[in-house]
Parts: C-alpha cells; sequence; structure tokens
C-alpha cells in the first residue's frame, strides 16, 4: 500500500486491529481486501480529514511540549502574554506575571501577520531572542507564531510550540514544511473557515508524521460588529466529536475586547476546551498591537484562580 503513495495508520484495539488508509484509495478494490483471511471488514471513511479524525484514533491525543507543558486528553493549559514582544523588559515582566500565577506557555508574537503594511510588524528574529530569554528565565515553554517556511529551521530549534496562524491556516506549503518539524503545532482556525476546513488544513500537518497538531478556534467573521470576530465555542463540543486532537480557545482574538476574555474564558472551560490562549499585556494602553483585547496581569490572576474553581466544580461526579 506504501508503494501505491497511500500512508497507513495502524491501531491496535482490545481485540481488534484496525489499519487506516488515507490517500488516493480510488483504486481499491473492497472485494480484493477481503480475499485476505485477516480481514473482517472494509469500510470507506467519507470524512475528508482522516489523520484529524477520529474514527482511527478514538483516544485523545495529549501533546507534549515539554514534560511539565502536555495539553489535551485531561491535561488542561493556558497560553498567556503579549500579542507581539516589545522588547527584553516587557516579554520578561510579562513572563514572570503570567508564570507566577500558573501560566503553562509563553505565547509572543515575534513574525506579525497585520492587516495593514503600516502597522508594528513585529521585531522578528530579536523577539524571538527575547522570547528564547523569557523562557530561560522562567521555565515557560514559548508559543510563536510563523510566517514563511524560510523560518522553518529556526523554529524547529528554538520554539517549542509553532502557532500557525489565522490567515495561514491555508498556506498549504507551510502547513506541509510544519509538518515536518517535529515541534507541536498550534493551528487557528482561519477567519472564514468551516470546522472541517480546519481538520483537513491539521491533516496537511499531520500527514508529514512528525508534528502534533492542537487546534484552536479563534473567533470568526460573521455580520456581528459588537465584537472583533464572533467566538464560536460551539465548535468546542463539535472538534471533541470529530477529532481526537486538543482543542484551545482564544477568547482575546475571538472577541477583541478586553472585559469580554474573563466571561468567555470561563464559558470556554465549560464547554470542554483543553486550553486557552489568552493576550496579557502590562500596560494594554501602550501596546503596540492588540491592546484593546489584553488583560491585565491582574486580571489574569484572577481568571486563573477562577479557572482553577471552576474546574475543580465540574471535576466533581454530580
Ligand atoms: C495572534 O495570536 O496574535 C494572532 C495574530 O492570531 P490570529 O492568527 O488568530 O489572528
Ligand atoms: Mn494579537
Amino acid at each position: 500500500m506504501a508503494a501505491r503513495g497511500l500512508m497507513i495508520q495502524d491501531i491496535q484495539g482490545e481485540s481488534t486491529r484496525m489499519v487506516g488508509l488515507a490517500g488516493d484509495t480510488s483504486m481499491l478494490s473492497e472485494e480484493a481486501i477481503l480475499r485476505h483471511e485477516c480481514v473482517e471488514r472494509v469500510m470507506r471513511v467519507s470524512e475528508p480529514y482522516k489523520l484529524a479524525g477520529r474514527r482511527f484514533h478514538p483516544q485523545d491525543t495529549v501533546v507534549e511540549a515539554t514534560e511539565a507543558a502536555r495539553i489535551g486528553g485531561g491535561h488542561f493549559a493556558v497560553m498567556a502574554g503579549p500579542c507581539s514582544v516589545e522588547s527584553e523588559e516587557q516579554i520578561l515582566s510579562i513572563a514572570r506575571d503570567v508564570k507566577h500565577s500558573g501560566a503553562h506557555f509563553l505565547r509572543g508574537g515575534a513574525f506579525k501577520p497585520r492587516s495593514s503594511p503600516y502597522a508594528f510588524q513585529g521585531l522578528g528574529l530579536d523577539g524571538l531572542e527575547m522570547m528564547k530569554i523569557a523562557r530561560e528565565k522562567t521555565g515557560l515553554p514559548i508559543v510563536t507564531e510563523i510566517m514563511s517556511q524560510e523560518y522553518c529551521e529556526i523554529f524547529a530549534r528554538d520554539v517549542d510550540v509553532i502557532q500557525v496562524g489565522a490567515r495561514n491556516m491555508q498556506n498549504f506549503p507551510l502547513l506541509r514544511e510544519v509538518g515536518a518539524l517535529g515541534k507541536p503545532v498550534l493551528l487557528k482556525r482561519g477567519l472564514s473557515c468551516s470546522i472541517d476546513e480546519l481538520l483537513q488544513a491539521a491533516d496537511y500537518v499531520l500527514v508529514g508524521g512528525k508534528s502534533p497538531v492542537i487546534l484552536c478556534e479563534r473567533g470568526i467573521r460573521t455580520f456581528e460588529t459588537a465584537t472583533r470576530n464572533t467566538l464560536d465555542l460551539s465548535a468546542v463540543p463539535v472538534l471533541k466529536k470529530k477529532s481526537h486532537l486538543p482543542v484551545v480557545i482564544d477568547p482575546s482574538h475571538g472577541t477583541g475586547h478586553w472585559d469580554l476574555v474573563y466571561p468567555m474564558a470561563l464559558a470556554a472551560v465549560a464547554a470542554g476546551a483543553d486550553g486557552l490562549i489568552i493576550e496579557v499585556h502590562n500596560q494594554p494602553e501602550r501596546a503596540l498591537c492588540d491592546g484593546q483585547q489584553s488583560i491585565t496581569p491582574f486580571l489574569f490572576d484572577r481568571l486563573m484562580r477562577k479557572i482553577g474553581q471552576l474546574r475543580t466544580v465540574l471535576a466533581e461526579n454530580l
């Protein structure tokens, strides 16, 4: 089968073994496969996402960025930090604060996908160096966005979780390349992409066979203008049903308003999200990017406590 260009996934259950074949299976005849004595049943799967889907992978995937930072399958993780790295002092101060409040990852953009070419574009490789310093000083693994294939090697070496932003969710060559890097990929849902398109994009990464994927719902474009985007919270249970991959919610981009972050973060936890990615800034009014949706370290600390309480309640057997 591999010689025909198909990907083979072997799933060993308690009493049965399933073999998944992904790729162009139109040339395979079900009858011919059934002639093998060990084959009991052949099933054609209609979902276009074979690797991200639950059918061949019934158990939840746990993505392990470091031993202490796991997400999925009951491991809940919070990624927090500024939209953009602005200076060493800024990222260090925020990293220390969010670590103190219990964040598991530090987020911070070095390469920024801005709608306007005249807006702050991020500090680039200098920003990445500052993220690395913050990791060294706090021990927090780092999450940062890749925008172009030219930085793949550097990201594979230096970054713990590689973010593919909403605007690049369907940049298929980039998805294929990050799928070969062997680092977890945080894949954000495109602004006008359906859940099935998100899962197909995840398959582009997973086909590389090396990089696990964390899915992220960050709000979609609708007719509503009261919020920056419409946070599709129903994506959490829908994705959990369709896919084994961890699901993270971004209430910052999902709403665009700092005062909506706290309630929507709690709602995401209640809906069953495996984690959150939240923009935190020590001086939101002076932020170079997304200050209006960034919460202060003080509010983040309160939110983390409330999340702890909520998770305790949710874990109780009622
Ligand atoms: C970000 O996380 O700062 C970002 C730009 O996200 P998105 O791709 O969801 O807009
Ligand atoms: Mn942002």
